[in-house]
């Protein structure tokens, strides 16, 4: 999809146009480099960018960097290269860093007005006499200082003369507005902390509601859009562009968040999970980051088709996984080639095939898309099936291999099983077929029907592969909205981890998947769609993660 589906934003956007509001739209996506994106920031980059790209606008990618110290260049190099693998070209890249200096002069205009203040009031003092949604606030006992005092404070303040904490300074609005944001914000800090791009220049940093609004307008941005939890931060953010006398005045818009049912997507969860090697980084194939969507094996257009499909409204919806699943189904079907795959592997000897013997046999790569060719695959003595492909005593309905019955071997011959083979124990560890060479595929045979129809590889050339099979990462619903949770709550987060979240098999696959490369995928017959793992995966030895399996129940 090249645009955007019906949408309000959009609608206000093609008024703006025809107004003449706007000439020209501009928009921005605007993380704070303090983690790694994940599917929750895929709708908000597919937004931005394909919205202004409708209209033959442009888009900033623009780091949100006013808090030195969650922020790091890791975050920062992530965040550009999920941005342009999910396809998305930004016009400039920036940092709110760089507007410091912008920012701070905007303040001492505020101050020269009138319109803020030094306070010496603590955070939880600040907190206390905020007023409640039905009391209002109180006035603190610096609201009135003079403005030169404001001017030779908020000098001082920038000097680093005072400790953190010791002095904010505030916007001086109304401690009664019905609106709380409203009540006198705090929009600058002391933070003696070094800064990923600024070093030790600054010691005091503004606030992010007071920043993204002059942020916006300096970059020209007409239509801001964010989530919906800043709606009511809206009034403040018109405010500051207006009392700032800022030249280019943009809006605010919100739309509903997208939430994954079940899946942690909050920044401060998702480090804990790394920093506690719960998870493998960052990109874990069990994370709904974009970088751990990317190694499990999502391809951008699934992760772009499944926002599309989510929607852009005011609301908030938790969407289903399963949806997710549905999209990468459709995206591999006609892409990933076809595959042989064996996970659980049982040795068959055909006892009437010619030892030292091997012939190729052909398989298509792709049985929906034929334009995806042929291979060859080589065929001998002996093979693995799936263990659970056989079974002595079976039940009934059971249509593959047991003692006496006939299958047929996917792109080879019809197999029948003849002795089982055990160790002292009692286990099968072989079992011994004959086949019939009339029944080779492709050759029209017709003489005979078996129900069953089961893959293998041929154990002489096939090559040993590690499969990496995934579970939900949570085990209960644990999916999130506007709030998160503090404190307590992480216990009991850290409680609901999947104790089998990631399972290793040792298998085998076709020779031909010897030297597959990271980001390759395949659909293995019966089993699902598999991606090469880009960490563990080494050539000679692939490793594959289960990307989703076959069959799913989801409807659209
Ligand atoms: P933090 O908790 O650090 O604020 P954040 O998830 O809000 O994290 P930002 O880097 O501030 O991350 O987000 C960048 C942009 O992505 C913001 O405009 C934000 O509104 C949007 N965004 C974040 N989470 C979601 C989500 N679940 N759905 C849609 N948009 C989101
Ligand atoms: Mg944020
Ligand atoms: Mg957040």
């Amino acid at each position: 999809h090249a645009s955007t589906p019906p949408n309000f934003i959009k609608n206000i956007i093609t008024e703006d146009l025809k107004n003449g509001k706007v000439k020209e739209i501009v928009t921005r996506f605007p993380p704070e480099p303090n983690g790694y994106l994940h599917i929750g920031h895929a709708k908000a980059i597919w937004i931005n960018f394909t919205l202004a790209d409708e209209f033959g606008g442009r888009t900033n990618l623009r780091f949100d960097d006013t808090n030195p110290v969650k922020e790091d260049v890791e975050y920062v190099n992530s965040i550009k290269e999920d941005v342009k693998w999910l396809g998305f070209e930004w016009e400039e890249l920036r940092f709110a860093s760089d507007y410091f200096e912008e920012m701070y002069n905007r303040a001492v205009l505020l101050i020269n007005k009138g319109k803020a203040y030094v306070d010496d009031l603590s955070a939880d003092e600040i907190r206390e006499k905020r007023g409640t949604l039905t009391e209002p606030g109180e006035d603190s006992p610096y609201r009135n200082r003079s403005i030169e005092d404001n001017l030779d404070l908020f000098t001082r303040m920038r000097a680093g003369e005072f400790k953190n904490g010791e002095k904010v300074l505030r916007a001086k609005i109304d401690m009664a507005s019905p609106n709380i944001n409203l009540r006198d914000p705090v929009i600058y800090r002391i933070s003696h902390a070094a800064h990923h791009n600024t070093g030790d220049t600054w010691c005091i940093y503004p606030m992010y509601a007071f920043a993204h609004p002059l942020e916006d307008a300096i970059e020209g941005v007409t239509h801001s859009l964010c989530t919906i939890e800043f709606e009511d931060q809206r009034p403040f953010y018109d405010w500051v562009i207006a009392e700032t006398e800022m030249p280019h005045a943009p809006h605010q818009y919100e739309f509903g968040r997208l939430n994954l049912a079940s899946a942690v997507t909050s920044k401060r969860k998702l480090k804990m999970l790394v920093d506690e090697g719960i998870v493998d980084g960052w990109d874990d194939p069990r994370l709904p980051t974009i970088s751990g969507l990317r190694r499990r094996g999502y391809t951008p257009d699934a992760i772009k088709s499944f926002v599309y499909e989510a929607g852009i409204s005011k609301a908030q919806g938790i969407v289903d996984p399963a949806m997710l699943d549905h999209f990468i189904r459709e995206d591999l079907k006609l892409k990933a080639p076809r595959s042989m795959a064996v996970l659980h592997p049982l040795k068959v000897v055909i006892t009437n095939y010619p030892e030292d013997q091997t012939e190729w046999l052909e398989a298509e790569n792709n049985t929906e898309n034929p334009e995806m060719g042929n291979r060859q695959i080589p065929f001998s003595r002996e093979l693995y099936i799936e263990q659970d492909d056989f079974m002595e005593n079976p039940p009934n309905k059971y249509f593959r291999l047991f003692p006496g019955n006939e299958v047929r071997l996917k792109h080879a011959y019809f197999i029948k099983c003849n002795e089982v083979i055990k160790d002292e124990a009692g286990n099968v560890v072989e079992i011994h077929c004959t086949y019939d060479p009339e029944t080779k595929s492709g050759t029209g045979f017709t003489g005979r029907k078996v129900k069953g129809t089961i893959h293998w590889v041929d154990a002489k050339s096939a090559v040993p592969a590690e499969f990496r099979l995934y579970e939900p990462l949570i085990l209960e619903e644990d999916s999130e909205g506007e709030a998160e949770s503090e404190g307590a709550e992480e216990k009991t987060f850290l409680d609901q981890i999947n104790p089998n979240s990631l399972t290793l098999v040792q298998g085998y696959v076709e020779p031909e998947l010897k030297d597959a490369k990271p980001q390759d995928k395949f659909q293995f017959f019966r089993h699902g769609y598999f991606n090469v793992d880009s960490k563990h995966s080494k050539p000679g030895e692939p490793v594959f993660n289960l990307v989703v399996s076959l069959k799913s129940s989801f409807q659209l």
